[in-house]
């Protein structure tokens, strides 16, 4: 399927000044690396998060409130339809310089399940993005609106760096097969798939995901997935999460952070969107907020 997001992007600029604004925003948006032995973070300040940052997710919110809904969504927001279950939309909130909300038709709970295959299938039409998506209590600002995202794939850390991580052999690392390593790098797990045959990429991702919430007895797997499809091959990254927020998220004074980790900070751009987080966090900050919303898997 071939959709034309420049056309969406263009559109969406010319509809409203505010989208025109803070993509240019993100496009000047001062960053900041913290580098590791074997990878980094970029830090990134962006005030407009600070919603999601800050997001009540444990309300309860009916399709009359709701931002993905029809009739409540984004002042001037256009979509453009994926499929009879989905449409794509222009995140108005951004991280990435292209970055999108692709949203389920329906107000259904945010899950991951049985929609394997269609995530797969929106990164194979979204050619040059990672299609992600965050669980309910992982990052989701919406847990009550199914959603996935998507975002220019070179802006993304891990797979910037994909074969230096796929193929190191470090202590920490675990072949689960040729086509699936589980790993941990000091701060944070995740399972790595590669293959060029997509009713593989397909199996791996839900045996995991299955197998995660098997283990942490969740209603829906917790964990941040991203999946992106490169010249045939097909790179799923899935971190598993065993809290939303740090405890420093819950701290008053010095050690406060308000960062609620996601899928884009999991995979290495972590948007700050209060400034003196961004200018005070450091590596051993990082270790210790990742760590703690990480969840520690020894095998699947
Ligand atoms: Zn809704």
């Amino acid at each position: 399927m071939e959709i034309n997001i420049d056309e969406l992007f263009e559109k969406q600029f010319e509809r409203s000044i505010h989208f025109k604004n803070v993509f240019k925003n993100i496009d000047n948006v001062k960053t900041r690396k913290i580098e590791f032995d074997n990878f980094y973070y970029v830090l990134q300040f962006n005030p407009c998060r600070i919603g999601s940052a800050t997001a009540d997710t444990t309300k309860k919110v009916s399709s009359k409130e709701c931002f993905l809904c029809e009739g409540h969504r984004f002042e001037n927001q256009i979509g453009v339809e994926y499929n009879s279950n989905y449409d794509i939309f222009v995140n108005p909130f951004p991280i990435f310089k292209k970055h999108l909300t692709i949203v389920d038709k329906h107000h259904v709970e945010q899950e991951i399940l049985g929609q394997e295959d269609i995530m797969i299938e929106m990164a194979e039409s979204l050619q040059g993005f990672t299609v992600f998506y965050n669980s309910r209590h992982s990052g989701a600002s919406a847990p009550f609106h199914r959603h996935f995202q998507a975002c220019s794939s070179y802006e993304l850390p891990v797979f910037a760096q994909w074969n230096t991580l796929f193929f190191d052999e470090g202590k920490n690392v675990k072949k689960l097969s040729e086509q699936c390593v589980l790993k941990y790098d000091g701060t944070r797990y995740f399972f790595m798939i590669q293959t060029s045959d997509n009713l593989s990429a397909g199996e791996n991702l839900k045996n995991i995901l299955l197998r995660l919430k098997e283990v942490c007895q969740t209603v829906s797997p917790e964990a941040n997935v991203g999946v992106t499809v490169e010249k045939g091959v097909y790179k799923i990254v899935i971190f598993p999460r065993s809290k939303h927020r740090p405890e420093e998220y819950f701290t008053q004074g010095e050690e406060h952070l308000t960062i609620s980790p996601g899928f884009a900070d999991m995979a290495g751009i972590i948007p700050c969107a209060v400034q003196e987080d961004y200018l005070k966090l450091n590596k051993d900050m990082i270790i210790s907020v990742f760590n703690q919303v990480t969840l520690e898997v020894k095998t699947i």
